[in-house]
């Protein structure tokens, strides 16, 4: 499986002409804590989109994997330095422009593995989606983790919104690049059991507002690399069925 990037434009037609599936990973440059990268979000992407990927090739489809997409809207950790934010517009428009050239050249479906979930993020996310069936006609498999089913196989800190560099994606940042954590602040770190999503309810707009000083919440002592080998396998898991529901909809299409 040679990732797009890495490929020969001849090498490159002959996977669209396959139909190939292009699976782009979706991150962020923004603040994870005191104890993670900027990047974090682009690492559990890229993770996302290689367990992904493998699923779908053992069924028999060519998944491509584009390089990753690591700019976009991240409003909620603007005030923390290092987050660099995109309009949501911005955003909406590299997504529907780079499907635009997928479509172009005989890709089959754009598969999304993100794994940032700023609200305005998501929503330009799903924009995106709608913009490239509308005036593309090409299908973008988008799975939004923040909603059923997915949320429900991530773990309880996922499912009670206190989900920003705590336990879920420390234990994934773990299991790719333990040498990115900063190991001796994370391991003394208190447990921020305030919860996004509801913040967000509650008409929140930022990291600060939301109680999150530090820009983390949840329980970021308790991750572990295996529990973040596991959260990968539920995430390839996820991104499969997102392509799958795509591809029983459109009944017909040759991949
Ligand atoms: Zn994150």
């Amino acid at each position: 499986m040679q990732p797009l990037a890495a490929m020969t434009w001849e090498e490159a037609r002959d996977a669209a002409a396959a139909h190939a599936i292009a699976v782009l990973p979706v991150g962020a440059i923004e603040a994870h804590g005191p104890h993670l990268p900027l990047e974090t979000d682009v690492i559990i992407a890229q993770a996302m989109a290689r367990a992904g990927a493998e699923r779908l090739a053992a069924r028999g489809l060519h998944p491509v994997i584009l390089p990753p997409l690591s700019y976009t809207a991240a409003g909620f950790a603007g005030g923390f330095a290092g987050t660099l934010s995109l309009r949501p517009e911005t955003v909406t428009a590299i997504v529907v422009e780079i499907a635009a050239g997928l479509a172009r050249h005989g890709f089959g479906l754009l598969a999304i593995a993100n794994s940032h979930l700023d609200p305005a993020h998501l929503s330009a996310l799903a924009a995106a989606v709608q913009r490239a069936r509308e005036e593309l006609g090409f299908t973008i498999a988008f799975p939004d983790l923040t909603t059923k089913p997915w949320a429900l196989r991530l773990g309880e800190e996922f499912r009670s919104g206190a989900c920003h560099a705590g336990r879920f994606e420390t234990s994934v940042v773990l299991a790719e690049r333990p040498d990115l954590v900063r190991e001796r602040v994370r391991a003394g770190l208190p447990a921020n059991p305030a919860s996004l999503s509801r913040a967000i309810r509650d008409g929140k707009t930022s990291f600060e507002d939301a109680g999150g000083p530090r820009a983390y919440f949840g329980w970021p002592a308790d991750a572990t690399a295996d529990e973040g080998r596991t959260l990968i396998e539920a995430l390839g898991g996820i991104l499969d069925q997102a392509v799958q529901a795509e591809r029983s909809v459109d009944v017909g299409q040759p991949w």
